[in-house]
């Protein structure tokens, strides 16, 4: 059922329940005049796949897919065999978040779970990994995936990608990057995007449009063009090729084109800082991970957080152990001091 927004509640389950940013929706609307070729051999996919190369600084190979699951599970599943194996962080979305998509469509490869520091990956957990088995009965390390900014908020420094990068060679591995949140964590390190991935080694990015404000659609982008070597037959098999492929790629040039892409992420950037800066504040609350990129994870009170609830606040308490307050491009200082205020009058006897 879809419960109507009203201008008392407060929208941060996620960053995917905000709507579209004006210019991806112009964009669509302008793509949305007269006929073109199908199946992304259209004028305007084939712009927006210049300009991801523009962005990339490199000659990367692009496909746009419906969602971040697809983008995840057919990357993954076109990097490895079926024996094969991905080590991917305990909290990765890929894990605990795809309903098995990444082991399905790779007909079977295994993640293997490793530990992580505020929601990143340990170098050395890659190392332990693939050296704790190397027998015929042990699925295959195949594959590093990390996710950009990270499950808890957090974001990998250009020298912890590089870390991460560089155990990931000397094991003979791949390196996927989930960026779901990637245009987060370009805004909050003010690096190029090339650094933050080709650069630093990462092989195949799932570069996220939803969360960015966009109204639907991630892009999977190959830096290893040898990789994507059938993954166009991939994604039409799992029913992952738009036939009006125009209408998922006309949003990406409506942010790419005017640049601003990464201004809407740094604004939910500052949004969140905002909001971390006025719940720590507060008595007994502590920040669970380093609010770095547009996600606010604390440890509230139980009594503070249902109580926030009953003012229908909308939060998640199910993700990384604590309460997550995640932040949009639509985000707006009112809606983040509103929160602020209801917090503190739930510390109010
Ligand atoms: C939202 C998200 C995705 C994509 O999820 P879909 O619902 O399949 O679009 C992927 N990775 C991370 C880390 C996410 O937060």
């Amino acid at each position: 059922m879809i419960h109507a927004t009203t201008d008392l509640s407060v929208q941060f389950a996620s960053d995917n329940t905000a709507g579209a940013c004006p210019e991806a929706i112009d964009a669509l609307v302008a793509a949305n005049a007269g006929w073109q070729p199908s199946y992304g051999t259209d004028e305007i996919t084939h712009r927006v796949c210049d300009r991801l190369r523009e962005v990339f600084e490199t000659d990367c190979d692009v496909y746009f897919v419906f969602n971040g699951t697809a983008a995840n599970a057919l990357s993954l599943a076109s990097l490895c065999r079926s024996y094969h194996s991905v080590i991917c962080a305990d909290c990765a979305h890929v894990e605990t978040d795809e309903c098995g998509a990444p082991e399905f469509f790779s007909n079977g490869t295994k993640l293997l779970r490793a530990s992580t520091v505020d929601g990143k990956l340990v170098p050395a957990e890659i190392g332990r990994l693939v050296h704790l088995r190397t027998d015929i009965h042990y699925p295959r390390p195949r594959v590093v995936s990390l996710t950009q900014a990270s499950e808890l908020g957090t974001v990998y420094t250009p020298q912890e990608l590089a870390a991460v990068s560089h155990a990931a060679r000397a094991a003979g591995l791949h390196l996927h990057m989930d960026g779901a949140r990637f245009a987060n964590a370009v805004a909050a390190l003010g690096c190029s995007p090339a650094d933050l991935s080709w650069r630093a080694g990462v092989d195949v990015l799932c570069l996220g449009g939803t969360k960015m404000g966009l109204p639907l659609g991630e892009a999977v982008v190959f830096f290893d063009r040898r990789l994507s070597e059938e993954f166009a037959w991939r994604c039409k098999q799992a029913g992952q090729l738009a036939s009006k492929m125009r209408y998922l790629a006309a949003p990406w040039l409506g942010v790419l084109e005017s640049g601003t892409w990464l201004a809407r992420a740094e604004h939910a950037n500052r949004m969140a800082r905002r909001l971390a800066d006025r719940l720590v504040r507060l008595p007994g609350v502590t920040l669970h991970a380093p609010c770095e990129a547009n996600g606010v994870f604390v440890n509230l009170p139980t009594a503070v957080s249902n109580q926030l609830q009953a003012a229908d606040v909308h939060f998640y308490t199910f993700i990384g152990g604590a309460a997550r307050f995640m932040c949009s491009w639509a985000t707006t200082e009112e809606a983040v001091d509103r929160l602020a205020m209801l917090a503190a009058d739930a510390f109010e006897p």
